[in-house]
């Protein structure tokens, strides 16, 4: 059989246990245990519950494919990928490793790779759909306060068509409007809302339930090393597989749509909330968020592009002063304009944030302009260079290049 990059297919995984076990037809397992099997990667991430718990995840990497266990959708856990990857797998420099990848974290990898920081040549990325995460907390809060229900009673959350459905383990489905729950300040995280890649094109396969059928999932062919994998899966009969039918692309497109909006529409919030501000005001606005700040580093050291080994925000380097809390106003903008051209919105930094500093709204609002002024996508296709490393005389030439503080 052929398979080409582009195609399009419903899939499920031939093994009754792993389709009955998993929530949408076991593709993902099923090819992360082909691959080692096959010897096609010599390790995969897997993800596990610790505990047994919803609310908190381990990473592990593994050569045995029997510990990749099915673990299902996990919407409050969001596990850095490709941290662990760069920091605890050498970047695949050595080994050839196979992982599941939110968007945001697929993203993450290509960054790293167009630093040298990751061999993307070794890594087979199976991307799934991404419709948001919440922080476990914020997760529980809602739950008790909003649902009425005990969080450890949740036994799955679903985002689907604008409503966030809760299923309980005494068999209850409960259902809310999404955008209503984040008008009051519950939901997704909120660089979630404003997420413009809810499919993982960028990897090398991207699946997800958006216009799946019967319990199976939705594939999209988008690397060589993608089609590779699945032509292989499909041939040693591993993988079930047809072509995905017109309404099926019709509704995944749809949805797609649809998400694009949200995303739109929490995107133009962002800005508004800080266009309202006069010039001064902006200032004293960013100025009283990092007066907050206790210089515990937890943004950067859970940031998956923060790879440097010499870090300027170290006392040693000389920038920022030893002992000074609130640090220096150069702290927060040094870091952001080291990763500003290529965060790639995943949030791990305001969830590291003990002290509840907005970072990603200012990341997201940077970002934003150089997006608009270099034409440049982060994490979207490895062969366009980050811009603030390969900027030309022409761009330095186009107004705000320069990103003055009129433009946060
Ligand atoms: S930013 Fe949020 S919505 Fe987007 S891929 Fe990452 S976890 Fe999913
Ligand atoms: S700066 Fe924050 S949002 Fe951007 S890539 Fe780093 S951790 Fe993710
Ligand atoms: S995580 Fe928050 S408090 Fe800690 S250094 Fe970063 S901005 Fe400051």
């Amino acid at each position: 059989m052929l398979v080409n990059v582009g195609d399009l297919y419903l899939g499920w995984a031939a093994d009754k246990e792993i389709f009955e076990k998993s929530d949408h037809g076991g593709v993902v397992i099923s090819l992360m245990r082909f691959a080692l099997r096959e010897r096609m990667a010599d390790v995969a991430i897997s993800i596990d519950k610790k505990e047994g718990s919803r609310f908190d995840v381990m990473l592990k990497a593994v050569d045995n494919p029997d510990e990749i266990k099915p673990v299902g959708s996990l919407h409050c856990v969001t596990p850095g990928i490709a941290k662990f990857l760069r920091e605890y797998l050498d970047g695949a420099e050595n080994k050839r490793v196979i992982l599941v990848a939110k968007p945001c974290d697929a993203k993450a990898m290509i960054e790293l790779a167009k630093r040298k920081q990751v061999n993307i040549d070794n890594v087979i990325v199976i991307g799934v759909n991404c419709t948001g995460t919440f922080r476990p907390h914020d997760f529980k809060k809602m739950a008790r306060e909003v649902f009425g229900i005990e969080p450890e009673k949740v036994v799955s959350e679903e985002i689907e068509d604008g409503k966030l459905i809760l299923k309980t383990s005494d068999g209850k489905q409960l259902e809310k409007d999404l955008r209503e729950l984040e008008e009051r300040g519950y939901g997704r995280r909120e660089n979630c809302r404003r997420c413009e890649t809810p499919i993982p094109k960028m990897a090398d396969l991207a699946i997800g339930k958006w216009g799946a059928r019967d319990k199976k999932s939705f594939i999209e062919v988008c690397s060589t090393k993608g089609a590779e994998l699945l032509k292989k899966a499909i041939e040693k009969g591993v993988i079930f597989v047809e072509k995905a039918p017109e309404e099926s692309i019709k509704e995944r497109e749809e949805k797609y749509r649809r998400a694009l909006e949200e995303a739109r529409y929490w995107q133009r919030k962002t800005i508004e909330h800080l266009e309202k501000m006069k010039l001064e005001e902006r200032l004293e606005y960013w100025t009283s968020q990092f007066r907050r700040c206790i210089k515990c580093m937890g943004c950067r050291d859970s940031c998956p592009l923060c790879y440097c080994m010499e870090c300027m925000l170290e006392a040693w380097r000389g920038y920022v002063k030893a002992g000074e809390l609130p640090p220096d106003r150069l702290f927060p903008i040094m870091r952001i304009a080291h990763v500003a051209d290529s965060c790639v919105n995943c949030g791990q930094c305001e969830d590291a944030c003990m002290m509840e500093i907005p970072i990603t709204s200012l990341l997201f609002t940077v970002n934003s302009k150089i997006r608009e002024v270099f034409k440049y996508e982060a994490g979207m296709r490895l062969e366009e260079k980050p811009p603030l490393i390969s900027v030309t005389d022409k761009e330095l030439k186009i107004p705000d290049v320069e990103l003055k503080p009129g433009v946060l």
